[in-house]
């Protein structure tokens, strides 16, 4: 049993009341009753429990030089608005955890932030403002471009961000590989073997490196099917995610969870409308 769109006072309510199994029923029942009198809530099923958008980044400078890079100051302006809109960014594993018991209720008011592919410009522009704000980010790397590719991040700089308490570092498979083309150009098992090699390698480096648990995966370009999903769920990944612009819920399949990849349009009023849209009561997806 657990609660919707309702005062908090009355989610914790039937949050405690999901666990109070164990007392005789008539007294639970009477609890309840007086419950129901005291305030204007109705407790929901767990599809009704709240929408939580998850945010994906990949790029930040102080200019727009492409459609992947949001400006700095309009980053710091979102995290300013949310801040004083009373919104909460949580941890995308608290998420996780929410949307993998089936009775739990999302809270509400609740953001994800997550930045994609590891890019310098995380280090140099997105830290300070994650540091200024003190807020959870996790971020999907892809191993073979750490201390490689000029565009990446050292794994110096991803030790420290790790470091810091705030930041979760998940895969984002070994080399971001498509997989729509890999699969039109391999054999059946030479493509699952290329798959779950992208899956297992980043896994192991990630937690060989940064010493974290890698059990989270965003899909490279967001390309998912079920035996995708399957090869991954074996890989050991608990969760997976995608670029469909819908907030998570407990309608959402933990191996393709929605977010919101945000560009430098999603800047005033477009970002407010973004954010309310996305977690206010209504149809989940
Ligand atoms: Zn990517």
């Amino acid at each position: 049993m657990i609660c919707s769109s309702f005062p908090e006072s009355a989610l914790r309510f039937c949050i405690v009341a999901k666990r109070l199994r164990s007392i005789p029923a008539a007294i639970l029942a009477v609890l309840l009753a007086v419950a129901a009198l005291t305030g204007p809530f109705a407790c929901a099923s767990a599809e009704e429990s709240g929408r939580v958008p998850i945010l994906v980044y990949h790029r930040f400078g102080e200019i727009v030089t492409d459609s992947m890079t949001v400006r700095t100051a309009t980053f710091a302006a979102q995290l300013e608005w949310l801040t004083s809109h009373h919104y909460r960014i949580i941890p995308l594993r608290r998420l996780i955890d929410l949307l993998s018991d089936r009775q739990a209720a999302l809270p509400p008011r609740a953001v994800v932030i997550t930045a994609d592919d590891g890019h310098e410009s995380v280090y140099r522009e997105m830290l300070p403002e994650i540091q200024r704000y003190r807020i959870p980010v996790t971020l999907f790397i892809y191993p073979s471009a750490i201390s490689n590719a000029s565009y990446a991040m050292t794994w110096d700089q991803l030790a420290q961000l790790a470091s810091l308490g705030l930041v979760d570092i998940q895969s984002h498979t070994y080399w971001h590989p498509n997989f729509n083309h890999e699969r039109a150009k391999l054999a059946p098992n030479a493509y699952r073997a290329f798959v779950t090699t992208q899956f297992a390698r980043s896994k192991q480096v990630l937690e060989g490196k940064l010493r974290g648990k890698v059990d989270l995966l965003a899909w490279p370009f967001g390309i998912h099917d079920p035996e995708l999903e399957h090869w991954a769920s074996e890989a050991g990944y608990k969760a997976a995610f995608t670029l469909q612009r819908l907030p998570a819920s407990h309608a959402s399949s933990l191996l393709a969870l929605p977010r919101y990849l945000v560009t430098d349009a999603d800047n005033g009023a477009r970002f407010a409308a973004l954010i309310e849209n996305a977690t206010s009561p209504g149809d989940a997806p």
